[in-house]
């Protein structure tokens, strides 16, 4: 099924047949495509449903026309209008391929729901990615984010990340240890990868009987007094998801990007003196290897801004990470200006430069 307006100029050949199950839009209006709900446009849309159209896709747009690829945009603010050409996967599939050690291995298409792969295992009673319920996105962009939450990540059971590479022009396959998994970072996101591979599917290592993950405080607190091994995964999953909906807008209802600043790693310098002022010692914070970390939300509640709301923006008054755009009106200018007020507040309080964690285009 070829949907298609018009290719235009933006394509190196035009005449090629193109494969089907492509979709191709002109002008295309992205507010649907990201959870900020920013009212911008692409100059094209492509949306493609197999791996195997990658090449022709990368070889139909012409090389001096700028490209990025979505997921569901859950982690992006689009700062203006994007000309070029935005891609977008919609393979799907979740499949059993086989066992390793009594574990499932499970591979699903990049264009999945992570959701609904969450929902899928949880189901069949496999653990490893139960924590994860709830976190919006799809399963490429997960693989590219190690997307993270109540002490687990997506790299806990990651096996495989299955990609194009634009370079060589060429099918790879990545071992979770080539993923160069961290922190909400792996290779996909260094500079030199960031455009380079297109992520097709991704295969997880899942536990017919691992049992559940509680170490995040949040969660130990609900299953207090509980017999763990009674616990399934849709136990865990759907005290995830309730504690996350006590605290996290639904971007369906009040879009925002989650959250919209990194937690910063201070010296011990910058530490004892935060420790040392008005704040006292009840300063929270985690040791790293490179100083402390401290949550970015204490620092931006510390300055005053949860509930917040100035124009078409606020800060989420449950969550002060949380930029929202609750009547889905702000301007990207509106969401930058907020942004840097916040930066501005929390360096002049604090003398820490707080980094944006959502991508700017
Ligand atoms: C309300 C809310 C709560 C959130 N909570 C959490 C949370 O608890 N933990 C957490 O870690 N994150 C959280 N996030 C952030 C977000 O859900 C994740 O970063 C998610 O992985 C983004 O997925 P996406 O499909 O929306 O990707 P996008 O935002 O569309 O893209 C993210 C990046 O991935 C790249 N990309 C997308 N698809 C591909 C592909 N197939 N191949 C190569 N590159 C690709 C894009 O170019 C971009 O650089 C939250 C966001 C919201 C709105």
């Amino acid at each position: 099924m070829w949907k298609k307006s018009h290719p235009g100029a933006m394509f190196a050949r035009c005449s090629q047949p193109a494969p089907k199950m492509i979709t191709t839009i002109d002008n295309y209006d992205l507010s649907a495509r990201n959870t900020f709900a920013m009212n911008v446009k692409c100059g094209i849309f492509m949306e493609y449903t197999k791996a195997d159209d990658i090449p022709f896709l990368l070889s139909s747009i012409r090389k001096d026309i700028g490209k990025m690829h979505i997921g569901a945009g859950s982690n992006i603010l689009f700062t203006d209008d994007y000309p070029g050409v935005v891609l977008h996967s919609a393979i799907k599939g979740i499949q059993i391929l086989g066992e390793n050690m009594g574990n499932v291995i499970v591979r699903a298409g990049a264009g999945e729901i992570m959701e609904d792969l969450v929902k899928w295992a949880c189901d069949r009673e496999l653990w490893g990615i139960e924590n994860l319920s709830g976190i919006p996105g799809e399963v490429g962009a997960s693989a590219v984010q190690n997307v993270g939450a109540y002490g687990t990540e997506a790299c806990d059971a990651i096996v495989a990340v299955h990609a194009y590479d634009e370079v060589e022009q060429e099918f790879v396959t990545f071992t979770k240890e080539e993923c160069r998994y961290a922190y909400r970072d792996s290779i996909f996101k260094k500079p030199d990868a960031r455009k380079r591979y297109i992520i097709h599917a991704v295969d997880y290592e899942l536990s017919p009987d691992a049992g559940p993950n509680l170490s995040y405080p949040a969660l130990q607190k609900k299953f207090e007094g509980c017999e763990l091994s009674s616990l399934s995964p849709n136990d865990v999953r759907h005290a995830v998801i309730a504690t996350r909906s006590s605290k996290l807008p639904d971007p369906a209802t009040v879009p925002s990007a989650g959250s919209f600043f990194k937690n910063p790693v201070v010296s011990e310098e910058c530490f004892n003196a935060i420790v040392a002022g008005e704040s006292g010692p009840d300063v929270p914070h985690f040791r790293v290897d490179s100083g402390y970390k401290i949550p970015a939300a204490w620092l931006i509640d510390q300055c005053g801004w949860k509930g917040y709301s100035e124009g078409n923006v606020a800060v989420w008054h449950l969550q002060p990470l949380v930029i929202v755009n609750p009547e889905r009106k702000a301007s990207p200018c509106e969401v930058i200006a907020l942004e840097k007020k916040i930066i501005d507040s929390v360096r002049d309080k604090f003398g820490i430069k707080l980094s944006p964690e959502v991508e700017h285009i």
